[in-house]
């Protein structure tokens, strides 16, 4: 079972109910019917290669329960092989996202069966895959041992630092391509994003910079080159970083260029904004 792109990275299912405020400390509010969407930085992206195309797998783990039921069924009606994605005794994780009239959402994440993905479960996967993307939301010396053992087996490394934290000079030393948002960039460069050529003297080869509506901004050794996003009317931002992630992989593994690929990456997002959830809202390569 072999797979050019594997996703490596959290899968969780998505409660949002609306509340007219959320509650304080002691306070009980009464909100609207809950619903239930898959979601989870790496199953968001997976999803989102998939639907283009893509010949992807995820690595991962969910619970032996009703929500991993719900996430296993997207992955694969979306077309991500799930044969890594481990069944963990741990739950299933979820994200508990409120959202206020404002649209402001306030999420609390309990990581669950992502908590469980360990080291060994990315030992002896890269033979015969081109790409690889990590995300957080899974134990940092999973992830970091997963960038080293893909480098060393030839495959190229994209690694979507969301949420921020701080990983080791050896790990960003050994990435192709570092895929941040302005926020986390101006976090990874102390604070303010000047110059985006900066973060290539952490380490990386390459590093692509998510700017919103206006689209990204990608740095080589050769320079930086803005890529404008299409003007969109957005109506959902949730899990824009994440098909940008999985669009520019999948680009990438397809022997495009990292320009082109960011270049296609802002259409796919950009789509993805004028539909509610995640994963649902993400198009294939025939509306692209
Ligand atoms: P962000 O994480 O906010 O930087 O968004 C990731 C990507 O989603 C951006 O690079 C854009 O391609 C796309 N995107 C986000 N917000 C918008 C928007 N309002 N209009 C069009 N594209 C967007």
């Amino acid at each position: 079972m072999t797979h050019e792109l594997l996703v490596i990275g959290s899968a969780n299912a998505d409660l949002v109910v609306s509340a007219d405020r959320r509650p304080g400390g002691g306070e009980t509010v009464l909100g609207g019917d809950t619903e239930i969407l898959p979601g989870g930085k790496g199953a968001n992206t997976a999803v989102a290669a998939a639907r283009l195309g893509a010949d992807v797998a995820l690595v991962g783990a969910v619970g032996d329960d009703p929500y991993g039921s719900v996430l296993l069924d997207s992955l694969r009606g979306s077309g991500v092989d799930t044969g890594l994605v481990r069944t963990s005794s741990r739950p299933t994780g979820i994200a508990y996202i409120t959202v206020t009239p404002d649209g402001e959402n306030s999420i609390l994440v309990s990581p669950g069966a992502n908590g469980s993905i360990e080291p060994a479960d990315v030992e002896g996967i890269f033979d015969g895959v081109k790409t690889v993307v990590l995300s957080l939301e899974i134990p940092l010396p999973t992830v970091e041992r997963a960038v080293a053992a893909a480098a060393d087996a030839g495959v190229k490394v994209l690694f979507n630092l969301s949420p921020a934290a701080k990983i080791s000079d050896a790990t960003l030393a050994a990435l192709d391509v570092l895929l941040v948002n302005e926020h986390e960039a101006a976090w990874l460069l102390g604070g303010e994003l000047d110059d985006p050529r900066q973060l290539l003297e952490l380490g990386p080869k390459a590093a692509v910079v998510t700017l919103g509506a206006r689209g990204a901004v990608v740095v080589t050794e050769d320079g930086a080159v803005e890529v404008a996003s299409p003007k969109v009317e957005a109506v959902d931002t949730t899990g824009a970083g994440d098909a940008f992630a999985g669009a520019l992989a999948a680009a990438v593994t397809a022997g495009k260029s990292l320009v082109e690929a960011a270049e296609h990456a802002v259409k796919v997002a950009a789509i993805s904004v004028t539909r509610r959830g995640a994963q649902p809202s993400y198009p294939t390569s025939d509306e692209v």
